[in-house]
């Protein structure tokens, strides 16, 4: 028995993509880690761990894999990690619907592994199917346990646990069938052939003595007849237009009365501050940077992005977990083949709308290195979670003014799909450029799975979303946003012959704002915003309120107020959303990219690429606005 430390026993998680993995982690640990329906998202190892019976099992969740015989990082993790660290169990985690193919990636593991458990995950999804699979011949056949498990539901949980408490206290033997396994040799990439076919032949046959099918296959119906229409060549672009267009809205809408509520609540704090201040009698300074300065920004920060995050990534996790995503890979594909790429980048891109770090990251789906490093370069064009709160803000004060509700509140969402989809756009002719010029070469084919759909798991995703995604962006934004906002009010109010530090930057700045249709102040937050995008309009509100009369704004329309009384017009809002969405990535993203491509060049390329378009296209409208008003 080997134990990683004095009480622990180590357990290894494996699976092919899809099949729950992740469900069942969490629900093995009770963590919250990111669950997804779609095929790649776990490209590095997580850790958990359980108590059962007194005894503390270390867990290490291994990237979702179809096999072990190539050499796709995601298999090379996973076999490295089960050669290196030998566990004292493995779970592997099977699709119920799917024995046979579970059943090749099965027996690769027994290859190498002797002590494991199965998990037959989806159960109560094979059963819709009418499959039903015998787990005591299985388990005979295979020579380890089998338990039938549906992780969501947290059925079968407890029974895997005392299952795999009884294969490593040596309770439950394992005696692998070396029937099955003796001629696998996962580490011989020339035998790859024969490997799969010995693989095939033997999961075909047990699965022809274990599992029996009957009846309509409910999910697997549901699916194509969605699909019918999702994936359709006439329907499937529209569908997905308007499935975005309506989560905009929804965000726009949801957005609105919280935003109010929560600039009144942080009206009334600084109300009840600076009474507090007075009382005191702090010094007028320190007044100024404390609440001027932190308690303005900060407020700013909360009460404009966190309605409409609170509202978007819900929702947009919800989309994840019923399985669309491929199917945008699907739509997009054809596009994307075109432009010298393939569809599997548009997992990235939504990925990217997320976190252009975590896009990055999530490049390493694309096998191909070429086509890897035309995403990676291309990902910073999906406004992420700092930059969509911008583009919301902008859009709301500026296009939000109307006098019919509903009207306007269907404008905004439609600018913001006009953004994504320029984004789109965009990333398809940037990547068209890169592989006709620096990533020259051949794209390579892809094997998209598409999972069937699933009913999302709506509660788990509205928490998981709001913890992983709103509560740490908004965490990132407080942390860069409140000593931004004492160094922004400094530079407001330390004068040079009667003249602040930060005229002098802006003006600087002014003449090259000016001629892209932006002015002094918003280049200056766009550079100040490279730790962070979420502190860019803190910026430039707390620059502009420096100098005009308005020393506080209680939701989108003071915002605009603020905004008209510092010269912006449309064109100025126009190319502000257009600059939002083109400009370097933040510090984080670059490093990100730094460490996948370990080349300093293709940094500095994913630097200076998005900029490029971005200030021709805003010189460009700027130059033609100026020549008709
Ligand atoms: P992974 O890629 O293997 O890590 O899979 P996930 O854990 O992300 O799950 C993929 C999808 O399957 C998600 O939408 C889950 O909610 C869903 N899912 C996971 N386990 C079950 C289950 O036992 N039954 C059903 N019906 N859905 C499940």
């Amino acid at each position: 028995m080997r134990m990683s430390n004095e009480f622990a026993f180590s357990l290894a998680l494996a699976g092919n993509p899809n099949v729950g993995k992740s469900t069942v982690f969490n629900a093995l640990t009770g963590l919250n880690q990111h669950t997804g329906n779609w095929t790649g998202k776990t490209v590095e190892c997580s850790k958990g761990s359980y108590i059962f019976n007194s005894f503390k099992f270390e867990i290490t969740d291994l990237p979702g894999t179809y096999s072990l015989l190539s050499f796709s990082s995601e298999e090379q993790v996973t076999r490295d990690y089960l050669i290196k660290y030998p566990s004292d169990c493995v779970i592997i985690t099977a699709d119920a619907n799917a024995v046979e193919r579970s059943l090749v990636f099965v027996l690769q593991i027994l290859s190498i592994c002797e002590k494991a458990v199965l998990c037959l995950n989806l159960y109560d999804e094979a059963e819709k199917n009418g499959v039903y699979i015998d787990e005591k011949k299985l388990s005979g056949k295979l020579g380890i346990p089998v338990v039938k498990c549906c992780a969501v539901k947290n059925k079968g949980i407890e029974k895997l646990r005392k299952t795999v408490y009884g294969v490593c206290c040596d309770k439950i033997k394992c005696s692998v069938n070396s029937e099955y396994t003796r001629e696998i040799d996962v580490f011989n990439s020339k035998l790859h052939r024969e490997n799969i076919a010995k693989l095939t032949s033997s999961a075909i046959s047990i699965c022809k003595a274990c599992v029996t099918k009957s009846g309509t296959e409910r999910v697997n119906l549901r699916t194509k007849k969605l699909d019918k229409i999702l994936t359709s060549k006439r329907f499937g672009i529209p569908a997905m237009l308007f499935l975005f267009g309506l989560l905009f809205w929804l965000t726009v809408v949801g957005a609105n009365y919280p935003s109010q509520w929560l600039s009144t609540l942080f009206g009334a704090g600084k109300e009840w501050l600076c009474l507090l201040f007075d009382n005191l009698g702090v010094h007028k300074f320190i007044k100024g940077i404390i609440i001027d300065g932190v308690y303005t920004t900060l407020s700013w920060v909360v009460a404009v992005m966190l309605p409409p995050m609170a509202i978007f990534f819900p929702l947009f996790s919800i989309i994840e977990d019923s399985g669309y995503l491929p199917r945008i890979a699907f739509n997009l594909d054809k596009y994307f083949a075109k432009c010298g790429t393939h569809g599997k980048q548009s997992l990235t891109m939504a990925m990217g709308i997320g976190c252009n770090a975590c896009g990055v990251t999530g490049c390493r789906i694309i096998e191909n290195k070429r086509d890897r490093n035309i995403a990676i370069l291309t990902n910073s064009f999906m406004p992420c979670n700092g930059r969509f709160p911008v583009l919301i803000a902008v859009t709301m004060s500026f296009f939000a003014a109307g006098a019919n509700k509903f009207i306007t509140t269907v404008e905004v969402a439609l600018v913001l799909l006009a953004a994504i989809v320029f984004a789109v756009v965009v990333t398809l002719v940037i990547s068209k450029l890169l592989s006709v010029t620096v990533c020259k070469g051949a794209s390579s084919g892809f094997a998209l799975e598409l999972p069937p759909y699933r009913k999302p798991q709506i509660a788990k995703n509205i928490v998981r979303s709001l913890l992983d995604r709103t509560l740490s962006v908004l965490g990132r934004a407080v942390i860069v946003a409140a000593p931004a906002g004492a160094v922004i009010w400094l530079f407001a109010n330390l004068k040079i012959n009667d003249i602040s530090l930060l005229k002098y930057c802006s003006d600087f700045f002014e003449p090259f704002g000016a001629f892209i249709g932006l002015d002094g102040v918003i280049i200056m937050a766009l550079l100040l915003g490279f730790p962070a995008n979420e502190i860019v309009v803190p910026v430039i509100l707390m620059s502009y309120m420096s100098r005009s009369t308005l020393t506080d704004y209680t939701g989108y329309e003071q915002l605009r107020q603020i905004l008209l009384n510092n010269g912006w017009t449309a064109v100025t809002a126009i190319c502000m959303l257009i600059i939002t969405m083109l400009h370097f990535p933040c510090s984080t993203t670059v490093l990100t990219i730094k460490k996948e491509t370990g080349s300093l060049r293709t940094t500095l390329l994913s630097m200076i690429l998005p900029v490029i378009p971005g200030v021709i296209l805003c010189a460009v409208i700027a130059n033609i606005a100026r020549l008709f008003f």
